[in-house]
């Protein structure tokens, strides 16, 4: 008993300060959220469980991804995008950004809660293998400039991407961003579409020609940078340009 006492000490003191990440899902002790016990055999408590749930459970529109209730289809989208400018050719979501999983994002990019990418790897795999869109040929996360991803360590989309085990569509990084450019969380939706217009190229050898891509990111808000992706990438010769995210911001502030 005390052998494993011991252990617990060791994996707490020595192993979590290295990398939070590997060794708390080792040893779920704790919710990855709120530090109570967690549910058996999971990394959540029943109480962040059930928010989880109640944010995930939304029916959505698959042309933007905002929640929309049981009579708000329409046959091509919904009524809170109708007329809207969107270039993405479908959208699958693993919830609204709302609750817990606006804390599971905000902690995976800003206090470098890199295992809650893995905790999000089997939801985005189940949201993508639900999908209706058919073949998709690369799963392409939206990619961060290389300052931005010095400043942080790492880029969230790909992390993302990474944790989508046992996917048959492989991840392709010749989508790029050349421009460095503001946070957005705090810009309008037309200053958001200003601020990523120009922002994205493809490298020179890139596979995109005839092809079918999914984008992935972590949150969308205004759809601008998914717009802006997808405009470059269907200017590249890509046929049809889906997006998968993490969370939709329930706004229904076009770009
Ligand atoms: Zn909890
Ligand atoms: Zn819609």
């Amino acid at each position: 008993m005390q052998v494993f006492e011991h252990l617990g000490l060791f994996f707490r003191k020595r192993l979590l300060p290295w990398g939070q990440g590997a060794a708390a899902m080792l040893w779920p002790r704790q919710c990855l959220l709120c530090g109570a016990f967690p549910e058996e055999g999971t990394f959540l408590c029943r109480r962040c469980w059930q928010d989880f749930s109640r944010t995930t459970g939304q029916d959505y529109c698959r042309r933007c991804g905002l929640t929309v209730g049981p009579y708000g289809h329409l046959p091509d989208g919904c009524g809170r995008c109708e007329g809207q400018r969107i270039l993405t050719d479908g959208i699958l979501r693993v919830g609204q950004y709302d609750s817990v999983l606006r804390d599971m994002l905000l902690r995976l990019k800003f206090q470098e809660r890199t295992e809650l990418a893995d905790f999000f790897g089997p939801f985005l795999k189940a949201v993508f293998e639900s999908r209706s869109w058919g073949q998709v040929d690369y799963l392409v996360p939206v990619p961060l400039h290389w300052l931005r991803r010095l400043q942080r360590g790492f880029n969230q989309s790909y992390l993302l991407a990474k944790a989508l085990k046992g996917l048959e569509v492989p991840i392709c990084r010749d989508l790029v961003r050349v421009r460095y450019t503001r946070r957005q969380w705090n810009l309008t939706s037309a200053q958001r579409r200003r601020n990523v217009k120009g922002a994205f190229a493809v490298r020179k050898r890139h596979p995109f020609k005839g092809a079918s891509v999914c984008l992935l990111d972590d949150i969308t808000t205004s759809r601008a940078t998914l717009n802006e992706c997808a405009r470059v990438l269907k200017r590249a010769g890509a046929q049809k340009v889906y997006a998968l995210v993490a969370a939709v911001a329930d706004t229904a502030e076009f770009d």
